[in-house]
């Protein structure tokens, strides 16, 4: 299969290592690369695509301004270095998009952010918020509180986990290596670079374990481990050098990397998600407007709820009938059984009376809803 072009993306995850971000011998931001990086990024974002960066490099900057020791550090040291350098790094990337009109929006997310289904939905409105008002969020793990039993370490993970909370339809990995190779690069001349992996098999595995290459956390595994939960999820992963300058121009341009090629999109594989592997809390029942309305592909307000049954929370599936009881869809519920009850038939304006806060606008959000999950 063809490769696909960088500009056919419309939302698209950047991740940065440690390696390329800071030259370790000096302990300072590489801030050259970094400002033709941005240029890059203030590209493809002009050009209407929403971007986010995934940032590492909190504990390496942290641990030169510090002046630690070189050597291992405990976790506590790291928690500690991080903490100093997330701020550098933040500031960093807040100047040099900056420098291009861009506000950057600092997310630090912990392992339980992605992986529990309210904090996952918080964060995901975070991430879409600031999207809308074409910010870039710039994310990384929050180092100095994550243990190690509860986090990723690594941020190629995390990125891939970002990407597709965030409905990315592309994540891009920017290594020391340009690809996946069938073979370790620097000892075996044989070696090839592999430009589209369609799907992850045990032969792609293999070579990854052996061509292990980054000196930052994640080599090549955490890559092969990142591409299959992205494109699991609906987002095309690819990897490319990050040794060069300008290196998502590069890509553009055809430059050589490794795609690993997902077959859905992500709302679709989200949705299949819905449908299929959640278990209904609850049951919302809704007038013959909002059935219309759904079908139409809108999203579902608490004025077209009749009847609310089940004890949810904010972020549950629950199915939606219509006023006869027929199921319609199923979806992720916006608000807790409670609050769903008081405002079920409201108006926008009332549901902020009656809840005291400005909530959203919407009981299921048009892309957590799954309509015709049942035979009509
Ligand atoms: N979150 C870590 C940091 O900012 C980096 C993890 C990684 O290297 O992938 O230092």
């Amino acid at each position: 299969m063809a490769s696909p072009k960088l500009h056919d993306f419309r939302r698209i995850v950047v991740k940065v290592g440690s390696s390329l971000l800071i030259d370790s011998a000096a302990g300072e931001v590489r801030a050259g690369w970094l400002t033709a990086l941005a240029a890059d990024i203030a590209e493809l974002h002009r050009g209407g695509r929403d971007v986010m960066v995934v940032s590492s490099g909190s504990i390496a900057l942290g641990r030169s301004r510090l002046k630690l020791p070189r050597g291992p550090l405990k976790l506590e040291e790291s928690q500690a270095a991080a903490a100093v350098g997330q701020i550098e790094l933040a500031r960093t990337w807040s100047e040099v998009l900056g420098a291009h009109g861009i506000g950057a929006g600092q997310i630090l997310v912990t392992f339980q952010d992605t992986e529990e289904r309210r904090r996952y939905l918080n964060a995901r409105s975070t991430i879409g918020k600031l999207l809308e008002w074409r910010a870039v969020p710039v994310i990384n793990e929050n180092d100095t509180v994550a243990t190690t039993e509860i986090r990723y370490g690594d941020n190629d993970r995390l990125a891939a986990r970002v990407a597709t909370m965030a409905s990315a339809d592309l994540l891009i990995l920017l290594s020391d290596i340009d690809g996946l190779y069938t073979a370790p690069p620097g000892s075996n001349p044989d070696a090839t670079l592999i430009s589209v992996v369609e799907s992850i098999t045990a032969e792609i595995e293999g070579m990854a374990g052996a061509a292990g290459s980054e000196l930052s956390r994640g080599g090549m595994r955490t890559k092969i481990e990142a591409a299959k939960i992205a494109t699991s999820a609906g987002t095309h992963m690819l990897i490319a050098s990050g040794k060069i300058d300008h290196p998502l121009k590069a890509i553009a341009e055809g430059g050589k990397c490794t795609w690993f090629l997902t077959p859905a999109n992500p709302v679709t594989a989200r949705k299949r998600w819905i449908a299929g592997s959640l278990e209904p809390k609850g049951t919302l029942t809704i007038d013959a407007g909002a059935v219309s309305a759904l079908r139409a592909g809108k999203s579902l307000l608490p004025a077209g709820v009749i009847r609310v049954d089940g004890q949810f929370s904010r972020g549950d599936a629950v199915i939606v009938r219509g006023p006869d009881t027929h199921e319609i869809g199923r979806g992720l519920v916006a608000y807790d059984a409670e609050d769903a009850e008081k405002i079920k038939g409201r108006s926008s304006p009332d549901v902020m009376m009656i809840l005291g806060i400005t909530g959203r606008a919407e009981m299921i959000h048009r892309d957590d809803l799954v309509v015709g999950t049942a035979p009509a």
